[in-house]
C-alpha cells in the first residue's frame, strides 16, 4: 500500500492496480474493535525515531489521529523467579546509558552488574564478520545481562532466537557502537537522549492510530485512485513479456499486462512467484526462515488485576522456562483500548523458541494466556472479553547470512527489467521499514520511467 501510495504522489496520472489476495487490505495489521474494546490483531504502534511511517501520516494528513504513549508509565517489566521487576530506567534493548538504576535492580545478581559495568573495558572484536545477537551481547555485557535482559527484550520484538538472529542485519547500530566507540556505554553515553524522555515532545518513541491500526490502512487505501484497489485477487503467476509484465490472478484466471511490478507479497509467496522466472531468486527468497506466533487478547475488569499496571508490558526470559513471550498492557499504553473500568492485556504465545504453543487451539491458548496472567499479575477469574489472532510464519528471521541473502535477492532483480520488491523479509520488519521498503520500491519505478507512466 504504501508503494502504491508513493506511486500515485509521484506520477498522478499513473495507471496502476494493487492485488490483494485476502478479501481485506492491511495483512498483518488487523483492528477490531468489539464490547468497547479496541484490540489490535498484529502490529499496535510505530516507532517515530526511523521517520518514514510518520512521514507517510504526516503526507495523508494522518498525524492528527496518532496517540501518544501514556507518559505516567514508560517503562516494561521482566520475570524474575516468577516475579515482576522493573526493567532499569535507561536500558535500552542491549545497553545500559544509567548506571544507577542498574546497581539497584533485583534482576542481576552483583556478579552480573560487574560484569556489565565491565562492558566499556571490553576490546572491541577485531573479526569483521557477522555474529549472532546472543554471542554479541555475552562478549560484551555478559552471560546474565544477555539472559535476564536481553534475550526476553529481543524474543518480545522479534518473536525469534536471538543466537540465530544476525548482529548486522537486526541491531546494526550496537555493531556501529562498538566499532565506532569501542564500548556501547561509553556510545550511549555520546548520544542525545531519544524523543521518549524530553517532555513535550510533539510525538512519542511510538505512537499509535486512536481508532487503531485498520484507520490508517483505511486512510491510505482512500488516497489510492478509484478502481486501482482490487481484494480477493491472488496473484497466481507472474509472466515476463516483450513490454514488460503479464500477471495472472488465481481464482479468475484473468490476465492483466503492466510496465512494472513491484512484489510486496510475503517472502514465501514472493519465492513461488519468482520460482519460473528465476530459481536462484526463488532460493533466496525462500531460504528467508520465518517465526509464527499468536497473539492472545483478553479484557478484565481492573479489579481483577492485583497488580497495579504501573508500566507498558512484561517481558519473559526464556531461562524463566514460561509459557508466554510477553504481555503488552494495552489499555495501559494507549487511551480508548478498553472500557473504563476494564484494562486489556495482549499476550503473545509462540515464537521461533515455542513454535508448538503458538499452534495449540483456541481454548487451550485462552487457558494458557489466562494462567500464565493469574501467575504473573494477580489476575483473578475469567475474563470478561477475548480475542485470539494467529500469525503463521508471518515475523521473517533475520538470521545470520541475511545481509547476503538480501544482497543475492538485490542482484537477482537487477536481471529482471521492470520487477521490484518491497516488504519486511527485506531490511527490517518494523512498519517504518516496510513503509520506506514500499516507497523506495515506487521510486525506482517513477525513475525506471522518468514520468512515462502514463
Ligand atoms: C504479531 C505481530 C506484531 C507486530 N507488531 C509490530 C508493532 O507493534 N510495530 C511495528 O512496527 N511492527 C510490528 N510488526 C511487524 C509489522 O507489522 C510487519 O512486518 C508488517 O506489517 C508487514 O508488512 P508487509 O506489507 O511486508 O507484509 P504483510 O502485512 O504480510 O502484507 C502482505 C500482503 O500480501 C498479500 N498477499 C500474499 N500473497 C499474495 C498474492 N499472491 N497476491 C496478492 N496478494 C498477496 C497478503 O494477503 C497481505 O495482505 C508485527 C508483526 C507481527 C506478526
Amino acid at each position: 500500500m504504501a508503494a502504491a501510495h508513493r506511486l500515485t504522489e509521484l506520477e498522478p496520472t499513473v495507471r496502476l492496480t494493487l492485488f490483494e489476495a485476502s478479501d481485506r487490505l492491511g495483512g498483518v495489521l488487523k483492528t477490531t474493535s468489539q464490547d468497547g474494546f479496541l484490540v489490535e490483531g498484529g502490529a499496535d504502534n510505530f516507532i517515530t525515531t526511523a521517520p518514514w511511517a510518520l512521514d507517510l501520516c504526516r503526507r495523508i494528513g494522518f498525524s492528527e489521529q496518532l496517540l501518544r504513549t501514556n507518559p505516567n508509565f514508560r517503562h516494561a517489566f521482566v520475570v524474575r523467579r516468577g516475579r515482576i521487576h522493573p526493567i532499569p530506567d535507561g536500558f535500552v534493548v542491549m545497553a545500559p546509558n544509567k548506571i544507577g538504576p542498574i546497581l539497584s535492580t533485583p534482576i542481576l545478581s552483583p556478579l552480573g552488574k560487574l560484569r556489565l559495568a565491565w562492558e566499556r573495558f571490553i576490546p572491541r572484536r577485531e573479526e569483521n564478520d557477522d555474529e549472532s545477537l546472543a554471542s554479541f551481547c555475552r562478549r560484551r555485557l555478559g552471560r546474565e545481562t544477555y539472559e535476564r535482559l536481553v534475550q526476553p527484550l529481543i524474543g518480545g520484538i522479534y518473536t525469534g532466537d536471538p543466537e540465530k538472529l544476525s548482529l548486522r542485519a537486526t541491531m546494526p547500530r550496537f555493531a556501529e557502537m562498538e566499532r565506532s566507540h569501542g564500548s556501547l556505554i561509553r556510545a550511549l553515553r555520546s548520544v542525545r537522549k531519544p524523543a521518549e524522555s524530553s517532555s513535550g515532545a510533539r510525538y512519542s518513541m511510538f505512537v499509535a492510530p486512536s481508532d487503531g491500526m485498520t484507520s490508517l490502512v483505511n486512510a491510505i487505501a482512500g488516497r489510492l485512485p478509484p478502481e486501482s484497489v482490487q481484494r480477493n485477487a491472488r496473484v497466481s503467476e507472474l509472466t515476463s513479456t516483450s513490454k514488460g509484465w503479464r500477471v495472472t490472478i488465481a481464482e479468475s484466471e484473468d490476465t492483466q499486462e503492466y510496465d512494472a511490478v513491484i512484489l510486496a507479497t510475503p517472502a514465501a509467496a514472493a519465492a513461488r512467484l519468482t520460482a519460473p522466472l528465476d530459481s536462484d531468486l526463488s532460493d533466496a527468497l525462500g531460504k528467508i526462515e520465518h517465526a509464527s506466533c499468536s497473539i492472545v487478547s483478553l479484557g478484565y475488569r481492573r479489579a481483577q488485576v492485583s497488580h497495579p499496571l504501573d508500566g507498558f508490558g512484561v517481558v519473559a526470559p526464556r531461562i524463566e522456562k514460561r509459557r508466554v513471550l510477553s504481555a503488552s498492557f494495552s489499555s495501559i499504553k494507549y487511551a480508548g483500548r478498553a472500557p473504563d473500568d476494564c484494562v486489556l492485556i495482549r499476550v503473545f504465545v509462540g515464537g521461533a523458541c515455542q513454535p508448538e504453543l503458538a499452534a495449540l487451539p483456541q481454548d487451550q491458548l485462552l487457558n494458557l494466556a489466562a494462567e500464565e496472567l493469574h501467575d504473573l499479575l494477580g489476575v483473578q477469574g475469567a475474563p470478561c472479553f477475548t480475542h485470539v489472532s494467529r500469525h503463521t510464519a508471518a515475523m521473517p528471521q533475520y538470521y545470520i547470512g541475511h545481509i547476503e541473502n538480501t544482497r543475492r535477492i538485490a542482484d537477482r532483480l537487477q536481471r529482471h527489467s521492470k520487477l521490484f520488491m518491497a516488504g519486511n523479509f527485506l531490511d527490517g520488519v518494523g512498519l517504518p521499514n516496510c513503509i520506506h521498503s514500499g516507497e523506495r520500491a515506487a521510486e525506482s519505478v517513477a525513475a525506471a520511467f522518468a514520468g512515462a507512466l502514463l
